[in-house]
């Protein structure tokens, strides 16, 4: 009979490339047109509406009601022109990815008759029977009452005949229950604390954004090869695969041409990216094979992680239509690269300054090293609070292996910046610069050049590099929602700049000048975050044993750092910052630890089923026909004869036996520790207890599955191999 593989491979062969017809029209023609954007608004709204709305975005307003239904009229005007039928409140659930619940326009009156209705109050706000997602606690269930609420500064747009609305999602007793909520209050405390620093340089700063410029990574594998691996379908990633005999160790696959297959899917996604107003600029192969990157340019952060969301949804749906199917885990498959997602990062004012690139004269230049300073030290006091905005049960396979940034956070700065900040710590700390000195600095800082890009010498193995106009934290996973990192990252940055003013502010009260209290502080926090520096190899083992001597954060391990959200610095944080109050933190870090165990949980049990199930039968049955070959040699040939020529197949079946009865007490045994480890009460030690002793089990099991692949005849073998994953197409 022929296997599940073998029907999938047969599927794989009859594939033709499916070429996406480019839409008629220009791309700017059609960039955004499924986006209620501020040109629409500005058509389909009362004046006195649009005006609300702006203010909303760029003030925080309130909406009232009396607009908020002009607002609605104007947008249901809108989308059903566009042909929409449904609208949903949008949200981001602490789950990853995103979540909605789809209403008809359409509302009975009567005699059969419908007519389409959308008013001010479905705009503003919903309630979503949305018992069912996670909230750590703070809503119970019986009482399912958490609701949503529009968040006007993100557009409203059509997918799929549906208006969705971007919401935050809130408990009924006002805790915030989703990744929107935060992410907007830390680019609040950012914008106030930059701002108040900005004055400094330049009166005219009113505002401070926050820019993401994500880049996201992902793998592409036909849909019947997936539909053959219960693992991906399951779990994304493969639990057992013997490596292919050629994966990357040839390099090939960076600069390599894009198959025809995948280009007709990169072209699809770009298209429909570009009709939801999504940036999209590069795409292009990464390292592993199959493995591909798409990038927009970067955007205010909170309109940038709602277009990551938008596109890997738009990749989940897409990749299907060419009957592939999008593999967003950190790390699908073992042996080759996994994917994450970069996050470039930097800060600008409303008057069109990167406050995060050099310029060309001395003032701007301290305002760039006051902001890059700042960075260094937020991050410094934070390296551990970054990483458990980053780590997951996916992620944890890739951080600290030799593709990715190591679960340590350092930053790079390159050697321009460095040796700008090694004289400023020099020269300004300690004894009293002369008047000379003091212009020769001010000299030296004018020179650095306003184009750094080209300049700065990359290192490619930092977890948070600076690279010439903005910082590109590289640890974050390829499926996690940005708005984790970008919480943390900008509360911190925060915190940090309030700080930074306060000490200012100090001195000059002191009657110490401006520039020089500017410059006498940033050279204490140049030498105060030293440690964080580091711009040699991130991947060498020497650097884990320097980092631990500096007082870094070297541990990777999820379900500690998940435990951090509480700790008595993110407490304080969060409250300077008022980001989180401490409920929502606990909350957070009960979710994470549910979440994370959850998957080595699931992983455990689509492990034992797929060994039991899966390769054990088919081992025995490869083992039975050798046995049964055996036994007729023994029946042809004589004694001394036998034992010559079956000595091999003989060999062959004790290797097999032997890899079945360890594979079998091992899943035995992991079945045994999965139940210990369920009685645990407190969630952290049930996540603890998961890691430390399920989780060991998955690459021993793995290891005799993986050999007995390369024993048991191809014929027979029920799960496509890494060599059809990765390099059919
Ligand atoms: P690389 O792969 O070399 O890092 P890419 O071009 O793939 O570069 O990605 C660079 C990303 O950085 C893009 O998303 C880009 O928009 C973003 N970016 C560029 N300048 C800034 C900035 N000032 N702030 C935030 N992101 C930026
Ligand atoms: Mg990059």
């Amino acid at each position: 009979m022929e296997t599940l593989r073998q029907k999938a491979l047969e599927q794989v062969f009859s594939r033709k490339p499916e070429i996406a017809t480019p839409p008629a029209a220009k791309t700017s023609e059609y960039f955004g047109m499924y986006v209620f954007d501020k040109p629409k608004m500005m058509k389909y709204l009362s004046k006195e509406a649009y005006h609300a709305v702006e203010l909303a975005i760029e003030k925080g307003v309130r909406i009232e009601r009396r607009l908020a239904d002009q607002v609605a009229a104007g947008m249901k005007a809108w989308a059903l022109e566009m042909g929409a039928t449904h609208y949903t409140h949008w949200f981001h659930p602490l789950t990853e990815g995103t979540a909605e619940k789809h209403d008809a326009f359409m509302e009975p009156i009567g005699n059969g008759e419908v007519i389409e209705e959308f008013t001010g109050k479905l705009l503003v706000q919903q309630e979503p029977d949305a018992s069912s997602f996670p909230s750590g606690g703070i809503r119970s269930t019986f009482e399912a009452r958490g609701y949503t609420a529009w968040d006007p500064s993100s557009p409203a747009f059509i997918l799929d005949r549906t208006l969705c609305i971007p919401t935050i999602f809130l408990s009924y007793t006002g805790e915030m229950l989703d990744n929107k909520a935060p992410l907007l209050k830390a680019l609040h405390a950012v914008d106030q604390a930059a701002t108040a620093v900005c004055q400094y340089f330049d009166k005219n700063v009113q505002k401070v954004f926050s820019y993401l410029g994500w880049e996201q990574e992902y793998f592409l594998i036909d849909e019947a090869l997936y539909w053959a691996r219960p693992d991906l379908v399951l779990t994304e990633r493969t639990l057992m695969g013997h490596e292919s005999a050629k994966n990357q160790q040839l390099e090939d696959q960076y600069f390599g041409s894009i198959p025809e297959r995948v280009k007709a899917f990169m072209q699809e996604l770009e298209y429909e990216a570009w009709k939801l107003g999504i940036p999209a600029k590069t795409r292009h192969n990464e390292v592993a094979p199959n493995q591909f990157e798409v990038a927009p340019v970067h955007e205010e952060c909170n309109l940038a992680v709602d277009h990551n969301l938008l596109i890997m949804e738009l990749m989940r749906r897409i990749a299907r239509k060419h009957h592939f199917r999008v593999l967003l885990h950190e790390k699908p498959f073992k042996g080759v690269n996994g994917s994450g997602k970069h996050n470039n990062w930097s800060l600008g004012t409303d008057t069109g300054v990167n406050l995060l690139a050099p310029t060309k004269t001395p003032k701007g230049n301290l305002q760039f090293l006051t902001f890059v300073v700042n960075v260094l030290k937020a991050v410094h006091n934070n390296d551990d609070l970054l990483k458990a905005s980053i780590v997951s049960a996916g992620n944890a396979h890739r951080l600290g292996a030799n593709e990715a940034p190591p679960a340590i956070i350092s930053v790079f700065l390159g050697n321009q910046v460095s040796r700008m900040l090694d004289e400023i710590e020099e020269k300004v700390t300690g004894a009293k610069m002369t008047a000379e000195e003091k212009t020769a600095l001010k000299l030296d800082i004018g020179r650095i050049p306003e184009i750094l890009l080209d300049n700065t010498d990359r290192n490619r193995t930092s977890p948070f590099a600076f690279t010439g106009n903005r910082f590109e934290y590289r640890a974050v996973g390829s499926s996690a929602n940005c708005a984790s990192a970008m919480t943390v990252l900008n509360s911190a940055v925060a915190q940090q700049l309030t700080i930074f003013k306060k000490d200012v502010d100090a001195l000059i009260k002191k009657g110490v000048k401006k520039d020089e209290a500017i410059l006498q502080v940033l050279a204490r926090y140049i030498k105060e975050s030293k440690p964080i520096r580091f711009e040699g190899n991130n991947y060498s083992e020497e650097w884990k044993k320097e980092a631990k001597k500096r007082g870094l954060n070297v541990d990777g391990t999820v379900h500690v750092l998940n435990r951090l959200w509480t700790s008595p610095k993110a407490v304080k944080l969060f409250e300077e910052t008022k980001v989180f109050n401490h409920k929502e933190l606990e909350a957070r870090a009960e979710i994470r630890q549910e979440i994370y165990m959850k998957k080595i949980q699931i992983e455990s049990r689509v492990l034992g089923d797929l060994a039991m199930n899966h390769i054990v039968p088919v081992a025995i049955d490869y083992q039975t026909s050798l046995l049964e070959n055996i036994k007729a040699m023994k029946e042809i040939f004589s004694e001394k004869e036998f034992q010559e020529l079956a000595s091999a197949r003989i060999e062959l079946v004790k290797e097999i036996n032997q890899h079945i009865s360890t594979i079998k007490a091992k899943v035995n045994d992991m079945i045994e520790a999965r139940k210990v480890a369920n009685k645990l009460e407190d969630i952290n030690d049930r996540a603890k207890s998961y890691h430390e002793n399920v989780e060991p089990f998955f690459e021993e099991i793995r290891y005799h599955i993986d050999k007995l692949e390369l024993i048991v005849d191809d014929n027979k073998w029920p799960l496509p191999k890494y060599r059809e994953l990765l390099f059919i197409r």
